[in-house]
């Protein structure tokens, strides 16, 4: 009906429900990704019926679900990963978080959930912060990971479009992604008969069903001794992404131009924020080339074995940057100088948006919460 399209929740409708039973805080030095929960959450519900609810922050608790759930059943589900950063001054500070909130909104149309004023949700997500913020670590080696959620509630299993809908927001913190540091090199399995996503797929959204059966590969890729999966696709066997990973290759190029690439959004690439924001940052710089195309496995062979690799990262919130130093392709292992080479740009995109997200650069990036 029209209200799916019409209205939206308002933040200054949110009611705050205070926890009294807060939980101490863990040690920012012994933090896992994504396993310490925060004292509130955040719950926004909709129905055809009624609309949008007014949003709540409230004690943090389980769900109650009816078992026939359309987000348990058909994956009618999508969320985003963002994080807020105390910095030197104090200050907490988001990255970029309106590109989050239009990223949620592409996917909730994708899903046939309710739309939303993403700037209503980016206020609700602030307030959340703002209660929970002696959450976000006093660390320059942490932060606290937001995760907002959107699932269908439709308590039926046809597959058919959710009547009922909510989302939700949980947050928690959370140090370096990788337990061996943030800037030790990973390994690589390329194994071209396992798709992350595909032409006319949802790859460029971040739905829950994307994710799940990621989980076998990645246990492939350790049980042949990688750390992460390098997704290929087509008959080209084109370079997409790493893990949970937009992909960066810095290079010198047929014609002998340094160039920094990372494949197109073509709809089978995450639209990444780290992505973007490397990508607007070496524009600013103007330094060397910048181009978003296709790379085949062909080609990132040949170029390493001509000598003309300099880095390969990815990119992602929860990491910012990570090298790439090796790559393991039909049963054969190509090494990858990026730790040889610096990797100079990686650690320069690091300082970067690091300085940026903490505090000590000034940025329109990275509003105040
Ligand atoms: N690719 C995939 C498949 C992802 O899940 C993520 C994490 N959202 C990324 C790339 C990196 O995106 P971002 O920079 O927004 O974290």
């Amino acid at each position: 009906g029209s209200l799916r399209f019409a209205s939206s929740f308002k933040a200054a409708d949110l009611a705050i429900e205070h926890n009294t039973a807060c939980k101490p805080k863990p040690d920012p030095s012994t933090l896992l990704f994504g396993k310490q929960f925060s004292d509130h959450m955040l719950t926004i519900n909709w129905s055809e019926k009624g609309g949008w609810e007014a949003p709540q922050i409230k004690p943090f608790q389980n769900l109650s679900l009816h078992p026939a759930t359309s987000a348990l059943h058909y994956s009618v589900e999508l969320f985003e990963g963002m994080k807020a950063f105390r910095g030197a001054d104090n200050h907490i500070r988001l990255f970029r978080p309106m590109l989050n909130m239009e990223r949620m909104h592409r996917g909730a149309e994708r899903c046939c959930l309710p739309l939303f004023d993403k700037g209503e949700m980016l206020e609700c997500i602030r307030r959340l912060v703002e209660v929970d913020k002696e959450w976000v670590p006093y660390s320059q080696n942490a932060s606290l990971y937001i995760r907002p959620t959107f699932i269908g509630t439709e308590p039926s299993l046809g597959v058919s479009r959710s009547g009922k809908a909510m989302i939700f927001v949980i947050v928690g913190p959370v140090g370096p992604y990788f337990a061996t540091g943030s800037f030790n090199p990973v390994s690589l399995l390329a194994d071209p008969s396992y798709l992350r996503a595909w032409k006319g797929g949802v790859g460029a959204y971040k739905m829950g069903g994307n994710y799940g059966p990621t989980i076998a590969v990645q246990s492939e890729a350790q049980k042949q001794g990688c750390q992460q999966v390098l997704w290929l696709y087509g008959e080209q066997e084109e370079i997409t992404e790493v893990g949970t990973m937009n992909l960066f290759i810095y290079w010198t190029n047929k014609k002998g131009e340094r160039e920094l690439v990372t494949p197109p959004l073509d709809g089978i690439i995450l639209p990444g924020v780290t992505r973007q924001s490397l990508l607007d940052l070496a524009r600013a710089w103007g330094e060397f080339k910048v181009t978003e195309c296709t790379i085949g496995m062909k080609e990132l062979l040949g170029a390493l074995d001509a000598g003309r690799i300099l880095e390969v990262f990815g990119a992602g919130t929860a990491c910012v940057v990570c090298p790439v130093d090796s790559l393991l392709y039909k049963g054969k292992t190509y090494q990858i100088p990026t730790m040889k080479n610096g990797p100079d740009l990686a650690k320069r995109f690091y300082k970067e948006l690091t300085d940026i997200q903490y505090g000590h650069k000034p940025s329109e990036w990275a509003p105040l919460v």
